[in-house]
């Protein structure tokens, strides 16, 4: 029987903007976008023409029609939370788990890793202490992470700003502007940075790898530079050296000088929509992992889609998705079952405040054990809303979101 849409809500819940699909069958899919991505829901009312009326399971139909009215990062969320949105109707309607959907499981857990900036009271780390600090922060994380993210460099402000001279060009300061500083390090500068990566592996050890989260900003020489000088480091990846956040274009050519400069991995990915912006990347093998985000390149299966094309190329796969909330946690646990063998890990996200935990059932307690979470097999994404404890958390005009 038909699963026919009637309607395609959002309503910002927290910090997170939630999608719910209605359908004529008593069936409502959920999906999340990232937190603070406050263009998300104004936009929804403009793709609901073309889901009603569409029966739900079609899910590659209706992303036909709008997949091509989105783009980069942040303009590919609401066609992504949609998708993610879909795969969860789809699965209930079918009374399947959404990686049976995606082509079944290939593993029975999924690694998750931990950023710092969700495991560490500061966001940003100024010097090789705050480093230290931070890292033992994310170490005693209860999800025990096997792998972890910090920021470093361009993509920690005051690092690049806590001695003199540390770099050549503008400061961009304040709220406004996302990750605009950039330019060519000093000796000193460079220095700095790579004694706070020292000082973060010295407390992970060799029981957890790392990764940087570097940029964007570095000139490619100097990011050949830091990349040789971590290399005794074995650092799971740099990403985003040369583009990345906000970024609305991947400069693979430069990329590719980088990465072939050097042992250490580079990644990036998270601002791309759609496989076709991915393909540069791929193809050119500019890079040795890709981290797309789900509710940014267009959802789930096509991030399943890019990762086949990936390791065709022998490219890894490490899935970005830090704000993406439980929901996004689920999505990742449903896509990473069904990846290739060339997938790594995804970004964990945590339920931010902590009362996500309270409105929504079906996760697991604990979620990660580990560093890994096992695959659930509840039909759909396999969680869904204690409406009676969510509406508690609605903002006036969404009071009707669960109508
Ligand atoms: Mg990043």
């Amino acid at each position: 029987m038909p699963v026919k849409i009637t309607d395609v809500k959002c309503a910002v819940i927290g910090r997170n903007p939630v999608i719910r699909i209605v359908t004529d069958q008593g069936i409502s899919g959920y999906a999340q976008a990232e937190s603070g991505k406050t263009n998300v829901k104004p936009l929804i009312p403009y793709y609901k023409p073309y889901l009603l009326g569409e029966d739900a399971r079609n899910v590659g139909r209706i992303m036909q029609k709008i997949r091509r009215i989105g783009a980069m990062k942040p303009w590919g969320s609401p066609v992504s939370s949609i998708e993610i949105a879909l795969w969860d109707v789809a699965g209930q309607a079918t009374g399947l788990p959404v990686y049976e959907l995606l082509g079944g499981k290939i593993r029975e857990r999924v690694c998750a890793y931990g950023n710092s900036e969700n495991n560490s009271p500061v966001f940003s780390p100024r010097s090789p202490q705050e480093c230290a600090e931070m890292a033992a922060k994310t170490k005693e994380a209860k999800e025990g992470f096997k792998l972890v993210k910090m920021p470093v460099g361009f993509h920690s402000s005051p690092m690049m700003n806590a001695i003199p001279n540390e770099w050549y060009g503008q400061h961009w300061t304040g709220r406004n502007f996302p990750y605009m500083d950039r330019g060519v390090m000093t000796k000193r500068g460079l220095d700095y940075v790579v004694s706070c990566v020292e000082a973060i592996k010295k407390v992970l050890g060799d029981d957890i790898d790392l990764a940087c989260d570097c940029g964007p900003g570095w000139v490619p020489k100097d990011a050949i530079r830091f990349a040789r000088a971590v290399e005794p480091y074995h650092l799971a990846w740099l990403e985003d050296l040369i583009t990345g956040d906000y970024t609305p274009y991947p400069n693979a050519r430069v990329f590719k000088e980088v990465k072939d400069n050097t042992e250490t991995p580079i990644h990036t990915g998270e601002e791309l929509y759609l496989r076709e912006n991915c393909t540069d990347l791929i193809e050119m093998q500019a890079v040795d992992v890709l981290g797309p985000d789900p509710e940014d390149v267009g959802g789930i299966a096509e991030l399943k889609w890019i990762g086949e094309y990936a390791d065709l190329h022998g490219i890894q796969m490490a899935p970005h998705g830090i704000f993406d909330g439980v929901f996004g946690v689920a999505a990742q646990v449903h896509l990473g079952a069904a990846m290739g063998q060339n997938y790594i890990s995804f970004e964990y996200a945590k339920g931010q405040p902590d009362w996500w935990y309270e409105i929504v059932d079906g996760l697991p307690n604990p979620i990660v054990k580990d560093g890994y979470i096992d695959v659930w097999d509840k039909p759909g994404l396999g969680i869904t809303f204690n409406v009676r404890a969510a509406k508690a958390h609605l903002a006036e005009e969404d009071r009707d979101f669960f109508e």
